[in-house]
């Protein structure tokens, strides 16, 4: 049997995509294929994309709130 899953566009879902970089997204991350772009989404909000340092990545794959706590650099 083919993998008529994707195929047969209309009535299923089609595979959705990360906004971020447009790889298949993970259901982790979703509506993101990964923590990155998940990071990266959320810089934009912050208006700093471009200035996240990502290497504070954790793994969590757990579950997370709908809106995790931002978290600002520690305080000196
Ligand atoms: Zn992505």
């Amino acid at each position: 049997m083919a993998d008529e899953n994707s195929q047969n566009g209309g009535q299923l879902t089609p595979a959705p995509k990360c906004p971020i970089c447009a790889k298949p997204r993970e259901l982790k991350y979703r509506p993101f294929c990964s923590k990155r772009c998940q990071q990266v989404d959320l810089g934009r909000w912050l208006g700093e994309v471009y200035t996240i340092p990502v290497t504070e990545l954790d793994d969590e794959d757990g579950e997370e709130p709908a809106t995790p706590p931002l978290r600002r650099s520690r305080d000196d």
